[in-house]
């Protein structure tokens, strides 16, 4: 069974340490043997720019984007993942490469420029997150006090990335942000990783009305494996409370616009059975018993697939 991850931060970590081998190096969660151990087919790489580089996050972003070349793409298992076509080349039965999309976490690299963008565009960024918990130049987070959405250079942002068909993701974007993109995007945007906020209230994860609207957006949400946004009990998380976040979308109407973004090696705390992508395989059996084989493709595959083949281009 095909597996997409809309969401990993790996890359943070490759450009912090350069000794880290991303072939098996066991202080990764993401390494190419367990994305082939677990049946991910597509991994999406976030740009996330660490303490370390914050006084220069353009500088930051390029440096991500030549570990992501040196380090993962251009490994003879994996392929870029860029156009329509792309898709299409991973998609063919002899095929055996992962799939690698390079997704920015944060407009904070780009610096309030504009060009910034175009030139990541053009290298290859196929999504980008509007911010961090915090608020930057564009938008305020969802942990930023005031719970600000777009300032006006934000709104250029978001009017660029329509022109140049980037996709959005709202994951981390405060409440009113959303609703403002929602407003003013043309695009159908996506929560790369996110849960249920009526399963689990945490501030991270989206209201039912923000999961109706991205419903009706024809956008698309990835379940995380953050234990934290999984139950606010303190307990240890397991694949049933991923699947009970799952239930509540499908019960909303959204079968066919929920995936999975896990957010390894962006945490510290895992999920019982989901420590890292080998851990898709146990999940991938447990939506097999629970849901029919064509659910069970879209949840894993077909969600994501479907929203990137109509994007990308
Ligand atoms: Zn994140």
């Amino acid at each position: 069974m095909n597996t997409w991850d809309m969401h990993c931060d790996v890359l943070s970590k490759l450009l912090l340490s350069p000794e880290l081998r991303f072939d098996d190096d066991p202080r990764l969660d993401v390494t190419a043997r367990r994305l082939k151990a677990g049946g991910v087919r597509l991994q999406a790489f976030a740009i996330y720019i660490p303490e370390a580089w914050r006084g220069k996050p353009f500088e930051a972003v390029l440096a991500s984007v030549d570990a992501f070349l040196q380090r993962i793409s251009s490994r003879a298992d994996m392929l870029f993942i860029r156009t329509k076509q792309d898709l299409e080349t991973l998609l063919q039965p002899q095929e055996t490469r992962i799939g690698a999309m390079l997704t920015l976490e944060g407009a904070d690299g780009l610096e309030g420029n504009l060009a910034y963008l175009r030139i990541v565009h053009a290298l290859g960024v196929r999504t980008l997150g509007l911010t961090w918990n915090e608020a930057n130049w564009a938008a305020d987070g969802v942990r930023e006090p005031r719970g600000g959405g777009f300032t006006a250079a934000g709104r250029r942002l978001l009017a660029e990335c329509d022109r140049l068909g980037l996709p959005l993701d709202v994951s981390h974007l405060s409440v009113k942000g959303f609703w403002e993109l929602l407003e003013r995007s043309t695009q159908p945007p996506i929560a790369s990783h996110s849960n249920a906020k009526a399963i689990c209230g945490h501030p991270r994860n989206l209201s039912n009305d923000q999961l109706r609207a991205l419903i009706a957006a024809n956008g698309r949400v990835g379940l995380t494996f953050v234990p934290y946004f999984l139950r606010g009990d303190g307990g240890e998380a397991t694949i049933d409370d991923v699947l009970r976040h799952l239930d509540h979308i499908c019960g909303l109407g959204g079968a066919k616009h929920v995936g999975f973004g896990s957010d390894f090696d962006g945490i510290e705390t895992w999920v019982r059975g989901l420590e890292h992508p080998a851990g898709y395989a146990m999940l991938a059996e447990a939506l097999e018993k629970r849901y029919s084989a064509e659910l069970t493709e879209g949840f894993l595959w077909r969600n994501w697939l479907s929203y990137y083949q109509g994007r990308l281009p």
